[in-house]
């Protein structure tokens, strides 16, 4: 599949659940979150019938999000079934870590071993200030057995202006000790809030300059051709330093990933609105050629970036990263 810009799309992010059981200050509100209800979310048969459709024709990589997806029940049961699709060849997960332990061993036997872990602080109190709960501890435990059972880790932290900037050192030290991939991540508005923040001046720039100062020889690494993370590394490390320009939408020129939201939204860049919903063009009674000429259409008015796409897009900033599927 190729966009109207020529772009491959070979990369779904999928919202398993719009749910979750912490409430990060930069994502949920801390109240009045009305989740959508179960028969509105995408049941994993509707989700198998797709993924089977999309990677029939180019999707080789999934990563199962949310939400939390540790808090949907049958997690297991549908990973399982969608190792059986032989053209999704990479099964990745972005998890906040805190109900994952008890999944590992299966989730290893599966060879879903490609962890993404929102971590954004290394203080425990810190930490349930901006989660709003006290699970830190059960995140460290799992990260350290993660690390003993050989998963591939990075950890996202989003970088907030006084609230987590002065660990952005501590934080990039973890990857001298751990062969892992330390993210910093540019806030965006998506927290559920309708409201504009203010304008965070901890942009990627900002981000790499305070690295810089503090870690002695810090240098570029290559990263991947559809990469959103821009890599550093410094000697004696283990592992390296990624910068997001989440807000600063600086890799939108080679971006391959197609979003799919828990209520079954098609997105083409995290920026629009949506497209058209496929789970009621399937619950209508759609073939899989309707179903796919639909999602090829939306692929030939993809916006060419994320400015674009929010030009287009009137109400963007009153979602929560939880909906869309972070
Ligand atoms: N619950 C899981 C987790 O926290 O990893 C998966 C879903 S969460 C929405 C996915 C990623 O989006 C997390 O790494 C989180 O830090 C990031 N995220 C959420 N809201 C964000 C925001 N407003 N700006 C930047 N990143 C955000
Ligand atoms: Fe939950 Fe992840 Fe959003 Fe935090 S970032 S509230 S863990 S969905």
């Amino acid at each position: 599949m190729k966009d109207k810009q020529g772009r491959t799309i070979n990369y779904l992010r999928l919202g398993l659940t719009d749910r979750c059981n912490l409430r990060c200050t930069y994502c949920m509100p801390e109240e009045g979150i009305n989740y959508l209800p179960r028969r509105e979310l995408l049941s994993y048969e509707e989700l198998l019938r797709l993924i089977r459709l999309l990677s029939k024709n180019g999707i080789t990589k999934i990563r199962i999000t949310g939400g939390e997806p540790f808090v949907r029940k049958g997690i297991m049961e549908f990973l399982h079934a969608l190792r059986q699709i032989r053209e999704v060849q990479k099964i990745k997960l972005t998890t906040n870590g805190s109900l994952i332990e008890p999944f590992l061993p299966d989730l290893k036997k599966l060879d879903i071993t490609s962890v993404n872990l929102s971590l954004d602080s290394l203080r425990a109190e810190r930490f349930a200030d901006i989660t709003r709960r006290d699970t830190f501890k059960s995140v460290m435990q799992a990260f350290q057995r993660m690390l003993e059972m050989g998963f591939q880790i990075k950890i996202n932290a989003v970088v907030m202006a006084d609230k987590n900037t002065d660990e952005i050192v501590d934080m990039a030290m973890l990857a001298k000790e751990e062969p892992i991939e330390m993210r910093f991540i540019e806030e965006m508005p998506f927290n559920g809030q309708g409201l504009r923040l203010p304008e965070s001046d901890w942009d990627h720039l900002r981000i790499l300059q305070h690295l810089r100062e503090h870690i002695p020889g810090l240098k570029k690494i290559p990263s991947g051709p559809n990469a959103t993370a821009v890599r550093y590394t410094a000697p004696g490390f283990k592992g390296s330093i990624g910068i997001i320009a989440a807000w600063s939408r600086t890799f939108c020129g080679s971006c391959n990933r197609l979003r799919l939201t828990p209520k079954g939204t098609l997105r083409t860049c995290l920026y629009d609105t949506g497209t058209f919903n496929l789970r009621d063009l399937m619950r209508a009674g759609a073939t899989d050629e309707q179903l796919l000429r639909a999602i090829q259409e939306a692929l030939l008015h993809r916006a060419a970036n994320g400015f674009e796409a929010e030009a287009r897009s009137t109400s963007f900033r009153n979602e929560s990263m939880a909906e869309i599927g972070g």
